[in-house]
Parts: C-alpha cells; structure tokens; sequence
C-alpha cells in the first residue's frame, strides 16, 4: 500500500467538478479559489458563506481524493435534513449512509427500528450481514439494510453521511482503515454533535428494570446493580435539584468502584447465554435487553467518562457528571432519580477522528484560534466573499433598545421591548414585509406571542402539537406576518429567502444559564477563559441568525439586533465583506425607516 497519498491538485479538483444541472457551466470564480487554496495547502479551513456553491466544491475536493487512491472519501453534515439537501444535488457515484433509526429491523415481527433492539445480543439473527464478505447469516436471508448499508459503504468511494455515523464507526468501530479524506460541512457544530453523541443518561428506572432481569437469569451482577442504584439515588436525592447539580470528586471515584466490580466480558456472555437459551425472551423483553445491552456496551465508556470528570496532575477535566432529582413519567412509571455523564471537551476527540487529509468548511468560522479550541481542528484558513451585494442587506444595532443582561436591565425592559417589536413587525407587515422574531427562552416567545396578540399583530409559533418545523412552513406557505421562535429552533434550518421575512429581529445574545451545570463547569474549568468561549457561540449564533433571510444574491434583508449587548460582539464577528453593512449609529425608528427604504414600501 502507498505510504502516504498528495492531496489533491487544482486540475483533478476542475476535472471532478460536477456537470449536472446548475453546475454544467463549470466552477465558478470563488470555487476555484478553493481549489487553488485547497491545491496549495492541503488540509484546510474554509470559511464560505451561503451563495459559494459550497457543495459542488466539497464533492469535486472529495472526487478528486477518490481518483487519487483515497478509499473512504466521506462528507460529513450535521443532520438528515442538510445530507439530503446535498443528495438532491444528484452528483455522481455518490453513496449514502443513515443511521440506525433511518433502517427497520427484520428480526421482529412487530415493526421497530435498527436502533430500538438489542441486536448485539440477537447473534443469531438471520438477516445479519457479515461485514467482511457481505453475507447474510443464514444463507438466502433478506439482509438486514442498516447492515447491508454499512457493508457498501466500507468499501469505498465518496460517501455522505451524518457526523454522528462517522463519529462511531470511527471512534468506535475499527471500521474504516486504509487512506481517506474527510470534508466536513457546517464544521462549526461538530463539537455540539459529539457532545451529544457522547453524553449518557443513566435513570433509576432502567437500572431498575436491568436488575429485575439479571435477577431472573440469576447473574451475580445484580448486586453490584443494586450497589450502583442504591448510590445514584443516594447523591441525587441529597443534592440534587430539577435543573442538576455537578457530582463531586469523592461521589464520581464511589460510583466508579463500583462499576469496576463488574466484569463486562463475563455478563455480557451470561446474557447472550440468557438469549440463547431463551431465559430472556427478545421479544417480551426487547425494550429492558436494549437498555441492558447499552448499560452492557457503555459500561467501560461509563467509566473512562466518569475517570474524565476528575482532575488529574496532568490535566483539568473533561467530562462533567451531574445529578437530577425529577419527576417524570416513563409509560406507567416514573423516573425520579438521572445521572447524566456529559462529554465536554471533545477537541482532542475530534482531531483523533480527523484523517490524513480533511477539509472543513462553514460559514461562520470566526477566528480560526477560537474555533481550533472549540473544535480541534486547526490547519490554513481560507476566507471567502459570500459574492452577495452588501447593499442589499443591514445589520442594525439601534441606540435606543436596552441592555437585557439579567443584571443590567430594569424590571419593565424586557416587556417594554417586545411590545415595541411587535409594534414594529406591525408597522412593516402594513407595508408588506414579513418578519422573524428570534428570543432565547421560551418564556420570552410566549410572551412577545402575547404582546403580539394584544398589538393584533398575526404571528405564528410552534406548540400544541404544531412543531418548529411545521409552523415555519406554514409561515412559508404565506400564513402570518411574523413567525416567532426560540434561537434554539431558528437560528439555523431554516431558509426565508426571497423577502418571505425580509426582517429579523434578535432579541438577545444566548449566554449560559448560570445555574446549568455546564455553565458551573465552565467557569470552574476556565476562568476569565470562558468568556472567550462564549463570545465566539454567541459571534456564531448571531451570525446564523442574520443568514436566515440572505440566501441567493437577489435577496433583500436585515437584521436589528435588539440587547445593547450585542454592542460588545456584533461588528468584532461580522465578515469583511459585511462591515460595510453595520449601522450602529440610529434610534430603532430610525432603523425602520432606513429598513422601509431598502426594502421599498
Ligand atoms: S442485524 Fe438483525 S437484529 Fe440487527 S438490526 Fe439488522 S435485522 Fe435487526
């Protein structure tokens, strides 16, 4: 095998650029840039904004790679909703893995997903394809298509898929070796995906349920369960509230004891003998032996997470391990007593999974240091001009708006303001512009909802059944002159082009819940650092919000973002190309003029 493969050159990366549809005319100026840098530098950040025909570049930088010898050539997106963005695009030879819950399961009769069953325990499964050979486990078998996906995608060629599938077929899974190349799509998020991926969720009821069923198949571990229970219950009861609390040294190095009593080789066998000699029956028990095989397979990862929220001579922690005390109901049950084990710093994760040759790319990078820190991935940084008019679009900063910082603002504030954004998403839905309101709590939406209502302002959210997604599209579809959301569900996702909101409002920046246990592990770990961290996903999630009117270069649209505590970041995290369209200097009336002007009415 070639010890080490070139990136690709600028002429292979013109050459596999796509010739279908749209793209029939050849790259255009700003994504041959990307070639040349590409070409030049190797591995590479690029930060390219809606309208750079970021796609077409990412598969002919990922083609090329694939004709150079590279075996897995893999584009990686955050979600199912932007890989199918970018399926749709039809370029060639491109193959596509979902995950789990994408895929039914064939073993039952009833219908589930891959991801509801224990099918690690199900070893006899008829459908199972050896992903060796690619042969089912009983011959003439319909092939289990989660497995069968898999198969064809290990063997190679450009393949889109979610970071989560990459994530675990390569952090875990010795799934793909050999030379590949790796171009990550709305790079800025993959710190959150692997932060989610890797957080786990331990309850007192699945304990519980676990523990009757080793007790039905007599295992010794039940005990050691018991123990683990007793503990969990124990420190969350005593400490814990609704919104959590951090486990202390002595409470995580007690629960790691006691896991470490358990022989994970030996009870996995007890259960697979269990199966097999149906002791436990994998259709009557399918739900507890799902929890059993993740409690099983999570166990060691339950450890080395718990090991990581302790601080060593050598190093802060990474993890964080918190404790709730609820009240919730899980079908006729009720859960009371959660451990949450967060993965938090997945830097050195991240560039474990990175191959010899990667490119990442998005739209709101910021500076390439903060970004490095966040995300682990560091190398030559490319910024592009979106190629959008900075005269068709304003990113206002009104004088007259106050502070919303919890220890800033006046009791009335808050109610004052969103009453005057109501007022003016009336005044420009009376000369026929559409607006998004953006918050950051829900008790802010429900509220500016309310003041819309008395304002006899027509907005349209999400809630009683409706969800984000679907108010959006109702609002698309023409209902409503202001469509209301949580940064959380808008901020990104969703598209208004073509002046379907030509106006947005933010209200504020998103800074962490002080009481949130990660925000308490945060200062903890970082000091006067954090603010550093906050400001860039604040820089980001401002910079988001701002994209979702400009889509195409025809588009018209502003943002006014309200809290005068956007004055510290807003200009610092604008692109070069948008400086030019900062107004900072105006009264929120002034704003709607200048707004009305542009936009005409
Ligand atoms: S291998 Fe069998 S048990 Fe596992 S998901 Fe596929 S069909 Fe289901």
């Amino acid at each position: 095998m070639v010890k080490h493969l070139q990136h690709p050159s600028q002429q292979l990366m013109l050459a596999c650029f796509p010739k279908n549809g749209v793209y029939h005319n050849g790259p255009r100026a700003v994504q041959e840039d990307i070639f040349v840098f590409v070409a030049e530098n190797g591995s590479s950040i690029i930060e390219a904004g809606t309208g750079v025909g970021k796609t077409a570049a990412e598969y002919a930088i990922l083609r090329a790679c694939q004709k150079l010898g590279y075996q897995h050539c893999f584009l990686i997106t955050p979600n199912k909703t932007i890989l199918t963005q970018i399926v749709n695009e039809g370029f060639e030879g491109v193959k596509v893995a979902l995950g789990r819950n994408e895929h039914p399961c064939l073993y039952y009769d009833e219908p589930h997903k891959a991801d509801e069953i224990p099918c690690s325990m199900l070893k006899n499964c008829p459908h199972r394809v050896d992903q060796t050979t690619g042969k089912t486990h009983e011959e003439g078998a319909i092939p289990c298509p989660y497995l069968q996906q898999k198969f064809e995608v290990m063997q190679g060629g450009v393949v889109v898929c979610t970071m989560a599938f990459y994530l675990f077929t390569h952090l875990f899974g010795k799934d793909s070796d050999g030379h590949n190349a790796l171009v990550i799509d709305e790079a800025h998020r993959i710190s959150d995906v692997v932060r989610n991926c890797l957080s786990y969720e331990i309850t007192d009821f699945h304990l519980e349920k676990c523990i009757e069923l080793l007790q039905m198949i007599e295992a010794s571990e039940t005990e050691t369960l018991k123990k683990f229970l007793f503990s969990l219950k124990r420190i969350a009861k005593n400490k814990a509230k609704k919104e959590g609390v951090l486990l202390d040294p002595q409470e995580i190095q007690r629960l790691i004891a006691i896991l470490e009593e358990i022989d994970v080789n030996d009870l996995l066998e007890k259960i697979e003998r269990a199966v097999r000699e149906r002791l436990i029956d994998p259709e009557k028990d399918r739900e507890t032996l799902k929890h059993l095989e993740v409690l099983t397979r999570d166990l060691r990862r339950y450890i080395r997470s718990f090991e990581f929220s302790l601080e060593t001579d050598q190093r802060k922690p990474l993890n964080y391990t918190c404790a709730y005390y609820t009240q919730e109901r899980e079908g006729k049950s009720k859960i009371q007593h959660r451990l949450v084990v967060k993965c938090y710093y997945v830097a050195p994760l991240i560039r474990k999974i990175l191959p010899d040759f990667y490119c990442a790319f998005s739209a709101t990078i910021g500076k390439p240091d903060n970004f490095g820190f966040e995300t682990g991935i560091r190398g030559p940084f490319l910024s592009l001009d979106s190629g959008f008019p900075v005269d068709h679009t304003r990113v206002y900063l009104p004088t007259d708006t106050p502070n919303l910082a919890v220890n800033a603002r006046n009791k009335r504030d808050l109610t004052q303001v969103l009453r005057k954004i109501a007022k003016a998403c009336k005044r420009l839905s009376e000369k026929g512009h559409r607006s998004l309101a953006v918050t950051i709590s829900n008790a802010e939406r429900e509220k500016f909802l309310m003041l819309c209502m008395e304002e006899e302002v027509d907005a349209i959210s999400y809630g009683n059944g409706l969800t984000a997604k679907e108010a959006a599209q109702e609002f698309k579809n023409g209902k409503g002159d202001v469509l209301v959301g949580t940064a959380a569900n808008y901020s990104e996702g969703v598209d208004l082009p073509k002046q379907i909101a030509p106006v947005i409002f933010f209200l504020r920046p998103g800074y962490p819940n002080p009481k949130d246990p990660g925000t308490i592990f945060e200062e903890r770990r970082w000091g006067g650092q954090r603010w550093v961290l906050w400001n860039y996903r604040i820089m980001n999630q401002a910079l988001q919000v701002r994209g979702r009117n400009i889509r195409r270069q025809s588009d018209l649209g502003v943002t006014i973002f309200i809290s005068q505590q956007f004055r510290r970041v807003l200009f610092a995290s604008l692109p070069e190309w948008l400086e030019k369209a900062y107004r900072n200097s105006l009264t929120l009336d002034e704003v709607l003029a200048d707004a009305e002007k542009l936009l005409g009415g």
